[in-house]
């Protein structure tokens, strides 16, 4: 499922390929990925602005529209965004749901074999109202290890569900989690606020470090992930735990467990340096 670095790869390359383009018109072909629109209030309100900037927030891309209008797409397991040069038409297959056609003659569609991504169509008060339940940018300067002290000291939970709570903190999901937390040396299932200070800036400082590093790589390739240009990221080759079960541990050599007893997702962890 695209991260933080695999949607910042998505929002950068986006960016550089259509901010100032105009949209000329929308063609939805499967609209259950549509959210807070319906293929035909897209079109109307989409249609003659221009694309001002792409960005990320949390593991969604926005794009800010001329028109005050936001379109955020969020690509949850198999969606992807792709730039096509020329005019595209849409051949048997094919698992673009939606394509905008924009005035240069070139086209931007949303693809998703499974469905599970979104698109949605937000306004300011409808956008300030989403962005309002995501919790900060890990990688922003204002991110301190205070700041992160202070979201995750209180909780009860497993740290490592409590680093993929977007509410807590954005961006983050079960790769990043288990890859900071095995540089971390803690162990994942331990609770939030048992951590110690050491341990909480220790871990601060990884979490950053790890996402930092994947965005230079642009991000980790997994099942259909791919960047607007069909590519694919190189982060994979540097995880440590992510994938390797029952392989040895690089730091102490004991073999790597995994477990799915941490909201249901696939959890690998050192038995012997992660305490
Ligand atoms: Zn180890």
């Amino acid at each position: 499922m695209p991260e933080l670095p695999e949607v910042e790869t998505i929002a950068r390359d986006l960016d550089a390929a259509v901010a100032g383009a105009v949209i000329a018109r929308v063609r939805v072909y499967r609209g259950d990925v549509l959210r807070a629109c319906t293929p035909r209030t897209l079109g109307a309100r989409t249609a003659g602005a221009t694309i001002e900037r792409w960005w990320r927030r949390a593991k969604h891309a926005v794009a800010d529209l001329s028109n005050g209008e936001r379109i955020v797409i969020s690509p949850r397991f198999t969606g992807a965004v792709l730039v096509e040069a020329a005019a595209w038409t849409r051949g048997r297959h094919d698992y673009t749901t939606l394509a905008f056609s924009l005035s240069d003659g070139r086209a931007m569609r949303y693809r998703d074999v499974r469905r599970l991504g979104t698109v949605s169509l937000l306004d300011p008060a409808a956008f300030a109202a989403w962005e309002a339940r995501l919790g900060p940018e890990p990688l922003d300067p204002s991110f301190t290890a205070k700041a992160f002290a202070a979201r995750i000291a209180p909780s009860r939970s497993a740290i490592k569900a409590v680093l993929m709570d977007q509410r807590r903190i954005a961006g983050i999901g079960n790769i990043y989690a288990n890859e900071a937390l095995w540089r971390a040396r803690i162990g994942p299932s331990r609770a939030a606020h048992s951590l110690t200070p050491v341990e909480r800036r220790r871990l601060h400082r990884e979490v950053r470090k790890v996402l930092a590093e994947a965005v230079a790589q642009r991000g980790t390739s997994f099942r259909d992930y791919q960047d607007p240009h069909g590519g694919r990221g190189g982060f994979l080759a540097s995880a440590k735990v992510y994938g390797r079960r029952g392989q040895p541990c690089a730091r102490c050599g004991a073999r790597l467990r995994a477990t799915h007893a941490i909201g249901n997702r696939i959890t690998v962890w050192c038995p012997r340096c992660q305490r």
